[in-house]
Protein backbone atom coordinates (compact mmCIF):
# COMPACT_ATOMS: atom_id res chain seq x y z
CA UNK A 1 0.00 0.00 0.00
CA UNK A 2 1.48 3.37 -1.06
CA UNK A 3 1.99 6.29 1.94
CA UNK A 4 2.09 8.77 -1.19
CA UNK A 5 4.24 10.73 1.59
CA UNK A 6 7.98 12.22 2.58
CA UNK A 7 9.76 9.67 4.80
CA UNK A 8 11.63 11.81 6.92
CA UNK A 9 13.96 10.32 10.19
CA UNK A 10 10.74 7.15 10.55
CA UNK A 11 7.92 9.41 10.34
CA UNK A 12 5.48 9.72 6.78
CA UNK A 13 5.40 13.12 6.19
CA UNK A 14 3.11 14.59 3.87
CA UNK A 15 2.72 18.24 2.17
CA UNK A 16 0.75 20.87 0.71
CA UNK A 17 0.74 20.11 -2.72
CA UNK A 18 0.78 16.93 -4.63
CA UNK A 19 2.17 15.62 -7.94
CA UNK A 20 1.14 12.15 -9.82
CA UNK A 21 3.05 9.62 -11.71
CA UNK A 22 2.52 8.91 -14.94
CA UNK A 23 1.74 4.75 -15.53
CA UNK A 24 2.00 3.44 -18.54
CA UNK A 25 -1.51 2.05 -17.51
CA UNK A 26 -4.30 2.37 -15.27
CA UNK A 27 -5.04 5.26 -12.78
CA UNK A 28 -1.74 7.58 -11.86
CA UNK A 29 -1.42 7.41 -7.94
CA UNK A 30 -0.91 11.14 -6.09
CA UNK A 31 2.37 12.06 -4.10
CA UNK A 32 3.56 14.84 -1.93
CA UNK A 33 5.82 16.83 -3.74
CA UNK A 34 9.15 17.81 -2.03
CA UNK A 35 9.49 21.25 -0.60
CA UNK A 36 13.12 22.64 0.31
CA UNK A 37 12.10 22.47 4.00
CA UNK A 38 11.61 19.14 3.90
CA UNK A 39 15.07 18.62 2.98
CA UNK A 40 16.30 20.51 6.06
CA UNK A 41 14.76 18.50 8.18
CA UNK A 42 16.08 15.19 6.92
CA UNK A 43 19.33 16.75 6.31
CA UNK A 44 19.00 17.74 10.39
CA UNK A 45 17.93 14.14 11.40
CA UNK A 46 20.84 12.52 9.08
CA UNK A 47 23.36 14.48 10.79
CA UNK A 48 21.89 13.69 14.36
CA UNK A 49 21.76 9.87 13.54
CA UNK A 50 25.62 10.16 11.91
CA UNK A 51 26.65 10.71 16.07
CA UNK A 52 25.24 7.26 16.06
CA UNK A 53 25.26 5.41 13.37
CA UNK A 54 28.79 6.75 11.68
CA UNK A 55 30.29 4.58 15.24
CA UNK A 56 28.18 1.69 14.86
CA UNK A 57 29.98 -2.05 14.93
CA UNK A 58 30.53 -3.40 11.34
CA UNK A 59 28.36 -6.16 12.04
CA UNK A 60 25.76 -3.83 13.48
CA UNK A 61 25.87 -1.94 9.72
CA UNK A 62 25.83 -5.66 8.09
CA UNK A 63 22.37 -6.71 9.72
CA UNK A 64 20.75 -3.69 8.87
CA UNK A 65 21.98 -3.73 4.85
CA UNK A 66 20.84 -7.67 5.12
CA UNK A 67 17.65 -6.69 7.19
CA UNK A 68 16.51 -4.27 4.17
CA UNK A 69 16.91 -6.96 1.74
CA UNK A 70 14.71 -8.93 3.44
CA UNK A 71 12.05 -6.54 3.87
CA UNK A 72 12.46 -5.25 0.06
CA UNK A 73 12.01 -8.77 -1.31
CA UNK A 74 9.19 -9.54 1.21
CA UNK A 75 7.30 -6.69 -1.34
CA UNK A 76 8.60 -8.00 -4.05
CA UNK A 77 5.15 -8.86 -5.61
CA UNK A 78 4.02 -5.57 -4.78
CA UNK A 79 7.32 -3.85 -5.90
CA UNK A 80 7.20 -5.29 -9.65
CA UNK A 81 3.42 -4.57 -10.26
CA UNK A 82 4.29 -1.09 -9.48
CA UNK A 83 7.71 -0.86 -11.46
CA UNK A 84 5.65 -2.47 -14.26
CA UNK A 85 2.92 0.42 -14.19
CA UNK A 86 5.08 2.95 -13.64
CA UNK A 87 8.31 2.67 -15.80
CA UNK A 88 6.89 -0.08 -18.46
CA UNK A 89 9.46 -2.24 -18.25
CA UNK A 90 8.29 -5.83 -18.35
CA UNK A 91 7.83 -7.98 -15.08
CA UNK A 92 11.32 -10.62 -15.78
CA UNK A 93 13.42 -7.21 -15.79
CA UNK A 94 12.11 -5.52 -12.46
CA UNK A 95 12.21 -9.36 -10.87
CA UNK A 96 16.07 -9.48 -12.32
CA UNK A 97 16.93 -5.91 -11.08
CA UNK A 98 15.43 -6.45 -7.46
CA UNK A 99 17.46 -10.05 -7.51
CA UNK A 100 20.26 -7.59 -8.44
CA UNK A 101 19.48 -4.73 -5.90
CA UNK A 102 19.47 -7.34 -2.48
CA UNK A 103 21.90 -9.15 -3.89
CA UNK A 104 24.27 -5.37 -3.90
CA UNK A 105 22.90 -4.97 -0.17
CA UNK A 106 23.87 -8.52 0.61
CA UNK A 107 27.36 -8.27 -0.68
CA UNK A 108 28.05 -4.79 0.99
CA UNK A 109 26.95 -6.69 4.33
CA UNK A 110 29.48 -9.48 3.66
CA UNK A 111 31.91 -7.05 2.36
CA UNK A 112 32.47 -4.47 5.80
CA UNK A 113 32.19 -7.51 7.85
CA UNK A 114 35.31 -8.80 6.36
CA UNK A 115 36.89 -5.48 6.61
CA UNK A 116 39.33 -5.33 4.07
CA UNK A 117 37.91 -1.92 2.84
CA UNK A 118 39.51 0.00 6.22
CA UNK A 119 42.74 -0.22 4.65
CA UNK A 120 44.34 -0.35 7.84
CA UNK A 121 48.09 0.74 8.25
CA UNK A 122 50.41 0.69 10.88
CA UNK A 123 53.99 2.46 10.70
CA UNK A 124 55.43 1.75 14.47
CA UNK A 125 57.15 4.20 16.25
CA UNK A 126 60.81 3.71 15.59
CA UNK A 127 62.23 6.41 19.06
CA UNK A 128 65.56 5.67 18.23
CA UNK A 129 65.92 6.97 14.59
CA UNK A 130 68.00 9.20 13.63
CA UNK A 131 68.07 12.10 13.03
CA UNK A 132 64.51 12.31 14.74
CA UNK A 133 62.72 9.43 16.12
CA UNK A 134 59.40 8.57 14.10
CA UNK A 135 56.10 8.61 16.32
CA UNK A 136 53.26 5.32 16.21
CA UNK A 137 51.41 5.78 13.00
CA UNK A 138 47.78 4.08 12.23
CA UNK A 139 45.54 5.03 9.63
CA UNK A 140 41.61 3.86 8.86
CA UNK A 141 39.15 4.53 6.81
CA UNK A 142 36.01 6.48 8.07
CA UNK A 143 32.38 7.44 6.98
CA UNK A 144 32.26 11.00 5.70
CA UNK A 145 28.74 11.73 7.05
CA UNK A 146 25.30 12.56 5.37
CA UNK A 147 24.93 11.31 1.91
CA UNK A 148 22.81 12.72 -1.01
CA UNK A 149 21.52 10.12 -3.53
CA UNK A 150 19.95 10.78 -6.71
CA UNK A 151 18.42 7.78 -8.67
CA UNK A 152 18.04 7.29 -12.28
CA UNK A 153 15.09 6.89 -14.32
CA UNK A 154 16.07 3.53 -15.99
CA UNK A 155 17.23 1.74 -12.72
CA UNK A 156 14.24 2.18 -10.44
CA UNK A 157 16.04 -0.46 -7.96
CA UNK A 158 19.44 -1.24 -8.35
CA UNK A 159 20.21 3.16 -9.08
CA UNK A 160 17.60 4.70 -7.39
CA UNK A 161 15.95 4.23 -3.47
CA UNK A 162 17.81 1.60 -2.16
CA UNK A 163 20.47 0.82 -4.74
CA UNK A 164 23.88 0.74 -5.25
CA UNK A 165 24.69 4.59 -3.50
CA UNK A 166 22.39 4.33 -0.75
CA UNK A 167 24.17 0.35 0.16
CA UNK A 168 27.58 1.35 -0.38
CA UNK A 169 26.99 4.80 1.62
CA UNK A 170 25.07 2.61 4.31
CA UNK A 171 28.10 0.18 4.46
CA UNK A 172 30.18 3.12 4.81
CA UNK A 173 28.29 4.39 7.97
CA UNK A 174 26.72 7.56 6.44
CA UNK A 175 23.21 7.59 6.71
CA UNK A 176 21.57 8.49 3.71
CA UNK A 177 18.65 10.93 1.97
CA UNK A 178 17.00 10.54 -1.15
CA UNK A 179 15.53 12.46 -3.85
CA UNK A 180 13.02 10.12 -5.15
CA UNK A 181 12.86 10.08 -9.09
CA UNK A 182 9.47 11.76 -10.31
CA UNK A 183 9.42 8.83 -12.86
CA UNK A 184 8.69 5.97 -10.36
CA UNK A 185 7.50 7.62 -7.48
CA UNK A 186 5.37 4.89 -6.26
CA UNK A 187 8.55 2.09 -6.19
CA UNK A 188 10.57 4.07 -4.17
CA UNK A 189 7.35 4.72 -2.25
CA UNK A 190 7.29 0.90 -1.30
CA UNK A 191 10.84 0.44 -1.26
CA UNK A 192 10.93 3.08 1.44
CA UNK A 193 9.20 1.76 3.45
CA UNK A 194 10.98 -1.72 3.75
CA UNK A 195 14.08 0.82 4.86
CA UNK A 196 11.60 1.79 7.83
CA UNK A 197 11.21 -1.12 8.51
CA UNK A 198 14.43 -2.40 8.61
CA UNK A 199 15.79 0.85 10.75
CA UNK A 200 12.83 -0.21 13.45
CA UNK A 201 13.62 -3.79 13.19
CA UNK A 202 17.47 -3.41 13.65
CA UNK A 203 16.56 -0.20 16.52
CA UNK A 204 18.65 2.30 14.62
CA UNK A 205 18.35 6.27 14.76
CA UNK A 206 15.54 7.30 12.55
CA UNK A 207 17.45 9.57 10.95
CA UNK A 208 19.69 7.30 9.30
CA UNK A 209 17.15 7.52 6.02
CA UNK A 210 15.02 9.66 4.67
CA UNK A 211 13.39 9.90 1.43
CA UNK A 212 12.25 13.14 -0.03
CA UNK A 213 9.72 12.53 -3.56
CA UNK A 214 10.23 14.80 -6.26
CA UNK A 215 7.96 16.78 -8.57
CA UNK A 216 10.25 20.00 -7.81
CA UNK A 217 13.53 20.51 -9.33
CA UNK A 218 14.53 23.25 -6.12
CA UNK A 219 14.16 19.66 -3.51
CA UNK A 220 17.44 18.26 -5.85
CA UNK A 221 19.41 21.92 -5.35
CA UNK A 222 18.61 22.63 -1.80
CA UNK A 223 19.49 18.71 -1.04
CA UNK A 224 23.11 19.34 -2.58
CA UNK A 225 23.75 22.54 -0.88
CA UNK A 226 23.01 21.67 2.29
CA UNK A 227 25.16 22.19 4.81
CA UNK A 228 25.63 19.25 6.35
CA UNK A 229 25.28 16.49 3.15
CA UNK A 230 28.88 15.55 2.92
CA UNK A 231 28.54 14.17 -0.73
CA UNK A 232 26.49 13.19 -3.34
CA UNK A 233 26.30 10.38 -5.45
CA UNK A 234 23.65 10.77 -8.81
CA UNK A 235 23.19 8.94 -11.42
CA UNK A 236 21.32 10.31 -14.53
CA UNK A 237 21.95 12.60 -17.16
CA UNK A 238 24.93 14.35 -18.25
CA UNK A 239 22.51 17.78 -18.26
CA UNK A 240 21.12 17.01 -14.81
CA UNK A 241 24.71 16.04 -13.39
CA UNK A 242 26.69 18.96 -14.51
CA UNK A 243 24.08 21.24 -13.29
CA UNK A 244 24.34 19.47 -9.29
CA UNK A 245 28.08 19.14 -9.69
CA UNK A 246 28.64 22.64 -10.22
CA UNK A 247 26.37 23.41 -7.73
CA UNK A 248 28.64 21.26 -4.88
CA UNK A 249 31.53 23.00 -6.41
CA UNK A 250 30.32 26.64 -5.56
CA UNK A 251 28.86 25.71 -2.13
CA UNK A 252 30.98 27.57 0.64
CA UNK A 253 32.41 24.31 1.57
CA UNK A 254 32.54 22.54 -1.79
CA UNK A 255 31.85 18.50 -1.32
CA UNK A 256 32.94 15.51 -4.28
CA UNK A 257 29.95 14.89 -5.84
CA UNK A 258 29.79 11.39 -7.55
CA UNK A 259 27.94 11.86 -11.19
CA UNK A 260 27.27 8.86 -12.81
CA UNK A 261 26.02 9.66 -16.42
CA UNK A 262 25.80 8.92 -19.54
CA UNK A 263 28.29 7.29 -22.38
CA UNK A 264 28.21 6.18 -26.12
CA UNK A 265 30.30 3.13 -24.78
CA UNK A 266 32.31 3.18 -28.21
CA UNK A 267 32.72 -0.60 -30.38
CA UNK A 268 36.04 -1.09 -32.38
CA UNK A 269 35.08 -3.68 -34.60
CA UNK A 270 38.64 -4.66 -36.01
CA UNK A 271 39.46 -6.17 -39.76
CA UNK A 272 39.80 -10.23 -39.11
CA UNK A 273 36.50 -10.11 -36.74
CA UNK A 274 34.65 -8.37 -39.37
CA UNK A 275 35.53 -10.46 -42.11
CA UNK A 276 35.21 -13.60 -40.09
CA UNK A 277 32.16 -13.15 -38.17
CA UNK A 278 30.80 -9.60 -39.16
CA UNK A 279 27.28 -10.90 -39.31
CA UNK A 280 27.27 -12.35 -35.67
CA UNK A 281 28.84 -9.33 -34.51
CA UNK A 282 25.81 -7.11 -36.15
CA UNK A 283 23.40 -9.30 -34.57
CA UNK A 284 24.63 -9.23 -30.85
CA UNK A 285 25.20 -5.46 -31.35
CA UNK A 286 21.71 -4.99 -32.40
CA UNK A 287 20.49 -7.28 -29.35
CA UNK A 288 22.23 -4.52 -26.83
CA UNK A 289 21.51 -1.81 -28.32
CA UNK A 290 17.72 -3.09 -28.13
CA UNK A 291 17.80 -4.23 -24.93
CA UNK A 292 15.35 -2.65 -22.74
CA UNK A 293 14.37 0.43 -25.97
CA UNK A 294 17.86 0.93 -25.53
CA UNK A 295 17.60 2.65 -22.31
CA UNK A 296 20.94 1.30 -20.00
CA UNK A 297 24.10 3.58 -19.65
CA UNK A 298 25.78 1.11 -21.26
CA UNK A 299 24.38 1.29 -24.36
CA UNK A 300 27.09 0.69 -27.18
CA UNK A 301 25.76 3.44 -29.66
CA UNK A 302 28.93 3.67 -31.47
CA UNK A 303 30.24 0.89 -33.85
CA UNK A 304 33.73 1.55 -36.07
CA UNK A 305 34.80 -0.33 -39.01
CA UNK A 306 37.40 0.09 -41.12
CA UNK A 307 35.80 0.74 -44.92
CA UNK A 308 34.98 -2.23 -47.69
CA UNK A 309 32.80 -5.22 -48.12
CA UNK A 310 32.94 -6.05 -44.19
CA UNK A 311 31.94 -2.66 -43.33
CA UNK A 312 29.14 -3.16 -45.36
CA UNK A 313 27.88 -6.65 -44.76
CA UNK A 314 28.29 -5.37 -41.21
CA UNK A 315 25.82 -2.82 -41.52
CA UNK A 316 23.28 -4.83 -43.38
CA UNK A 317 23.16 -7.66 -40.94
CA UNK A 318 22.53 -5.08 -38.29
CA UNK A 319 19.92 -3.52 -40.01
CA UNK A 320 18.29 -6.52 -40.37
CA UNK A 321 18.34 -7.66 -37.04
CA UNK A 322 17.02 -3.95 -35.74
CA UNK A 323 14.30 -3.91 -38.33
CA UNK A 324 13.05 -7.17 -36.28
CA UNK A 325 12.66 -5.58 -33.35
CA UNK A 326 8.98 -3.84 -32.59
CA UNK A 327 7.87 -1.07 -30.68
CA UNK A 328 9.10 -1.00 -26.42
CA UNK A 329 7.43 1.47 -24.18
CA UNK A 330 10.17 3.84 -22.77
CA UNK A 331 10.69 4.98 -19.28
CA UNK A 332 8.74 8.11 -19.74
CA UNK A 333 7.09 10.42 -22.08
CA UNK A 334 9.86 12.89 -21.62
CA UNK A 335 12.53 10.67 -22.02
CA UNK A 336 10.64 9.07 -25.28
CA UNK A 337 10.77 12.89 -26.55
CA UNK A 338 14.18 13.08 -25.78
CA UNK A 339 14.66 10.26 -28.09
CA UNK A 340 12.43 11.22 -31.14
CA UNK A 341 14.26 14.61 -31.35
CA UNK A 342 17.57 12.76 -30.77
CA UNK A 343 16.83 10.54 -33.67
CA UNK A 344 15.67 13.43 -35.60
CA UNK A 345 18.81 15.44 -35.56
CA UNK A 346 20.61 12.79 -36.31
CA UNK A 347 18.90 12.20 -39.92
CA UNK A 348 19.32 15.96 -40.12
CA UNK A 349 23.10 16.26 -39.66
CA UNK A 350 24.70 16.72 -43.18
CA UNK A 351 26.85 13.74 -43.61
CA UNK A 352 24.92 10.89 -41.79
CA UNK A 353 22.96 8.52 -44.02
CA UNK A 354 19.88 6.88 -42.53
CA UNK A 355 20.25 3.01 -42.80
CA UNK A 356 17.07 2.52 -40.51
CA UNK A 357 14.30 4.90 -40.09
CA UNK A 358 11.41 3.69 -38.23
CA UNK A 359 8.08 5.96 -37.16
CA UNK A 360 7.66 6.12 -33.14
CA UNK A 361 5.01 8.53 -31.72
CA UNK A 362 4.31 8.55 -28.23
CA UNK A 363 5.76 6.45 -25.45
CA UNK A 364 7.22 4.55 -27.87
CA UNK A 365 10.49 3.96 -29.53
CA UNK A 366 12.02 1.75 -32.47
CA UNK A 367 15.26 1.19 -33.53
CA UNK A 368 17.23 3.70 -35.78
CA UNK A 369 20.35 2.89 -37.35
CA UNK A 370 22.75 5.44 -39.38
CA UNK A 371 26.12 5.67 -40.79
CA UNK A 372 29.07 8.18 -41.33
CA UNK A 373 32.10 8.69 -42.09
CA UNK A 374 35.68 9.32 -39.36
CA UNK A 375 36.16 12.01 -40.63
CA UNK A 376 32.37 13.32 -40.72
CA UNK A 377 32.35 11.99 -37.42
CA UNK A 378 35.28 13.49 -36.23
CA UNK A 379 34.55 17.25 -37.91
CA UNK A 380 30.83 16.97 -35.68
CA UNK A 381 31.11 16.58 -32.19
CA UNK A 382 27.48 16.41 -31.56
CA UNK A 383 27.57 12.82 -33.41
CA UNK A 384 29.33 11.28 -30.15
CA UNK A 385 26.57 12.67 -27.97
CA UNK A 386 24.26 9.99 -26.10
CA UNK A 387 20.88 9.70 -27.57
CA UNK A 388 19.37 7.65 -24.61
CA UNK A 389 17.33 5.02 -26.27
CA UNK A 390 17.92 1.83 -29.09
CA UNK A 391 20.00 4.30 -31.74
CA UNK A 392 23.26 3.25 -33.08
CA UNK A 393 25.45 4.94 -35.46
CA UNK A 394 28.09 3.14 -37.57
CA UNK A 395 31.20 5.24 -38.30
CA UNK A 396 33.30 4.07 -41.13
CA UNK A 397 37.21 4.77 -40.80
CA UNK A 398 39.36 5.08 -44.15
CA UNK A 399 42.32 3.07 -42.43
CA UNK A 400 44.01 2.38 -39.25
CA UNK A 401 45.62 5.47 -38.75
CA UNK A 402 42.28 7.05 -38.98
CA UNK A 403 40.80 4.71 -36.61
CA UNK A 404 43.04 5.80 -33.86
CA UNK A 405 42.51 9.33 -34.95
CA UNK A 406 38.61 8.42 -33.77
CA UNK A 407 39.70 6.81 -30.96
CA UNK A 408 41.87 9.81 -29.91
CA UNK A 409 38.79 12.60 -30.11
CA UNK A 410 36.84 10.39 -28.56
CA UNK A 411 35.74 11.62 -24.78
CA UNK A 412 35.34 9.74 -21.40
CA UNK A 413 33.10 6.49 -21.59
CA UNK A 414 31.81 4.03 -19.19
CA UNK A 415 32.94 1.52 -21.40
CA UNK A 416 35.09 0.50 -24.82
CA UNK A 417 35.30 -2.50 -26.63
CA UNK A 418 37.12 -4.25 -28.82
CA UNK A 419 35.99 -6.78 -31.33
CA UNK A 420 38.97 -9.10 -32.55
CA UNK A 421 40.48 -12.15 -33.70
CA UNK A 422 43.79 -13.34 -32.86
CA UNK A 423 45.42 -11.85 -35.89
CA UNK A 424 44.07 -8.79 -34.70
CA UNK A 425 45.70 -8.22 -32.11
CA UNK A 426 48.70 -5.70 -33.20
CA UNK A 427 45.57 -3.57 -34.22
CA UNK A 428 44.07 -4.03 -30.78
CA UNK A 429 47.94 -3.31 -29.44
CA UNK A 430 47.77 0.07 -31.07
CA UNK A 431 44.40 1.23 -29.85
CA UNK A 432 44.50 -0.18 -26.11
CA UNK A 433 47.26 3.04 -24.56
CA UNK A 434 44.25 5.34 -26.41
CA UNK A 435 41.31 3.14 -24.61
CA UNK A 436 42.72 2.47 -21.13
CA UNK A 437 42.74 6.46 -20.82
CA UNK A 438 39.38 6.60 -22.18
CA UNK A 439 36.97 4.40 -20.26
CA UNK A 440 36.42 2.55 -16.62
CA UNK A 441 35.93 -0.62 -18.07
CA UNK A 442 37.70 -2.18 -21.44
CA UNK A 443 35.97 -5.42 -23.22
CA UNK A 444 37.32 -7.75 -25.21
CA UNK A 445 34.23 -9.41 -27.40
CA UNK A 446 31.28 -8.72 -25.79
CA UNK A 447 28.68 -6.10 -25.32
CA UNK A 448 28.79 -4.00 -22.20
CA UNK A 449 25.30 -3.78 -21.72
CA UNK A 450 25.16 -6.38 -18.33
CA UNK A 451 27.21 -4.82 -15.29
CA UNK A 452 28.10 -7.44 -12.90
CA UNK A 453 28.37 -6.15 -9.30
CA UNK A 454 31.76 -7.25 -8.16
CA UNK A 455 34.98 -6.82 -6.50
CA UNK A 456 36.18 -5.89 -9.87
CA UNK A 457 33.97 -3.79 -11.63
CA UNK A 458 34.32 -0.35 -12.47
CA UNK A 459 31.61 1.43 -13.23
CA UNK A 460 32.42 4.94 -13.98
CA UNK A 461 35.04 6.48 -16.23
CA UNK A 462 36.42 9.83 -17.37
CA UNK A 463 34.15 12.86 -17.69
CA UNK A 464 31.44 13.46 -19.20
CA UNK A 465 30.88 9.48 -18.19
CA UNK A 466 31.33 10.36 -14.73
CA UNK A 467 32.33 13.49 -12.58
CA UNK A 468 35.23 11.62 -10.59
CA UNK A 469 37.16 9.06 -12.73
CA UNK A 470 38.87 7.74 -9.54
CA UNK A 471 35.39 6.02 -8.52
CA UNK A 472 33.43 3.07 -9.56
CA UNK A 473 29.66 3.47 -8.85
CA UNK A 474 28.79 -0.13 -8.73
CA UNK A 475 30.74 -3.35 -7.19
CA UNK A 476 32.46 -3.11 -3.67
CA UNK A 477 34.72 -0.51 -4.20
CA UNK A 478 31.99 1.96 -4.58
CA UNK A 479 32.65 2.08 -1.12
CA UNK A 480 35.80 4.39 -0.91
CA UNK A 481 33.21 7.12 -2.29
CA UNK A 482 31.90 7.76 1.19
CA UNK A 483 35.19 7.47 2.85
CA UNK A 484 38.18 9.36 4.13
CA UNK A 485 41.33 8.29 5.36
CA UNK A 486 42.19 9.29 8.85
CA UNK A 487 45.79 9.14 10.71
CA UNK A 488 45.94 8.54 14.30
CA UNK A 489 49.71 9.62 15.67
CA UNK A 490 50.09 8.25 19.04
CA UNK A 491 47.49 7.24 20.13
CA UNK A 492 46.30 4.99 22.97
CA UNK A 493 44.26 2.22 22.80
CA UNK A 494 41.32 3.40 24.43
CA UNK A 495 41.50 6.12 22.12
CA UNK A 496 41.99 4.49 18.90
CA UNK A 497 38.48 3.78 16.84
CA UNK A 498 37.14 -0.08 17.57
CA UNK A 499 38.35 -1.31 14.64
CA UNK A 500 41.76 -0.13 14.86
CA UNK A 501 42.70 -0.93 18.43
P1 LIG B 1 17.99 12.83 -15.07
O1 LIG B 1 16.88 13.42 -15.83
O2 LIG B 1 19.26 13.59 -15.01
O3 LIG B 1 17.41 12.60 -13.59
C1 LIG B 1 18.20 12.11 -12.50
C2 LIG B 1 17.79 12.81 -11.22
O4 LIG B 1 18.32 14.14 -11.20
C3 LIG B 1 16.30 12.99 -11.02
O5 LIG B 1 16.03 12.87 -9.65
C4 LIG B 1 16.04 14.39 -11.51
O6 LIG B 1 14.89 15.00 -10.94
C5 LIG B 1 17.29 15.09 -11.03
N1 LIG B 1 17.63 16.26 -11.84
C6 LIG B 1 17.99 16.25 -13.16
N2 LIG B 1 18.26 17.50 -13.56
C7 LIG B 1 18.08 18.31 -12.50
C8 LIG B 1 18.19 19.72 -12.29
N3 LIG B 1 18.57 20.52 -13.26
N4 LIG B 1 17.91 20.21 -11.06
C9 LIG B 1 17.53 19.39 -10.06
N5 LIG B 1 17.39 18.05 -10.20
C10 LIG B 1 17.66 17.51 -11.40
O7 LIG B 1 18.35 11.38 -15.62
P2 LIG B 1 17.37 10.14 -15.92
O8 LIG B 1 16.46 10.45 -17.03
O9 LIG B 1 16.80 9.67 -14.65
O10 LIG B 1 18.36 8.98 -16.38
C11 LIG B 1 18.75 8.76 -17.71
C12 LIG B 1 20.21 9.12 -17.88
O11 LIG B 1 20.98 8.50 -16.84
C13 LIG B 1 20.83 8.64 -19.18
O12 LIG B 1 21.65 9.65 -19.69
C14 LIG B 1 21.66 7.43 -18.74
O13 LIG B 1 22.74 7.14 -19.60
C15 LIG B 1 22.10 7.86 -17.40
N6 LIG B 1 22.43 6.73 -16.54
C16 LIG B 1 23.72 6.59 -16.12
C17 LIG B 1 24.07 5.50 -15.35
C18 LIG B 1 25.48 5.32 -14.91
O14 LIG B 1 25.72 4.50 -14.03
N7 LIG B 1 26.44 6.02 -15.45
C19 LIG B 1 23.09 4.56 -14.97
C20 LIG B 1 21.79 4.75 -15.39
C21 LIG B 1 21.47 5.85 -16.16
P3 LIG B 1 13.40 14.76 -11.48
O15 LIG B 1 12.87 13.62 -10.68
O16 LIG B 1 12.74 16.05 -11.19
O17 LIG B 1 13.48 14.46 -12.95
Amino acid sequence: MLKGKHLIAGEWVGGTTSFQNMPVEGAPDSFAKGEPEHVDAAAHAAEEAFWSYGFTERSTRAAFLRKIAEEIDARGAEITAMGTKETGLPEARLNGERGRTVGQLRLFADHIEAGDYLDRRHDEALPDRAPLPRPDLKMMQRPIGPVAVFGASNFPLAFSTAGGDTAAALAAGCPVVVKGHSAHPGVSDIVAQAIDAAVKACDLHPGVFSQIQGGNRAVGTALVQHPFIKAVGFTGSLAGGRAMFDLCAARPEPIPFFGELGSVNPMFVLENAAANRGKEIATGWAGSLSMGAGQFCTNPGVALLLAGPDADAFEAAAKDALAEIGGQTMLTEGIAGSYHSGADRMAEAASVRSVLKTECTGRTATPFLFSTTAEDFLANHDLAEEVFGPLGLIVIARDAEERLEVARSIVGQLTCTIHMDDADLPAAQSLMPILERKAGRLLVNGFPTGVEVSDTMVHGGPYPASTNFGATSVGTLSIRRFLRPVCYQNFPDGLLPVDLA
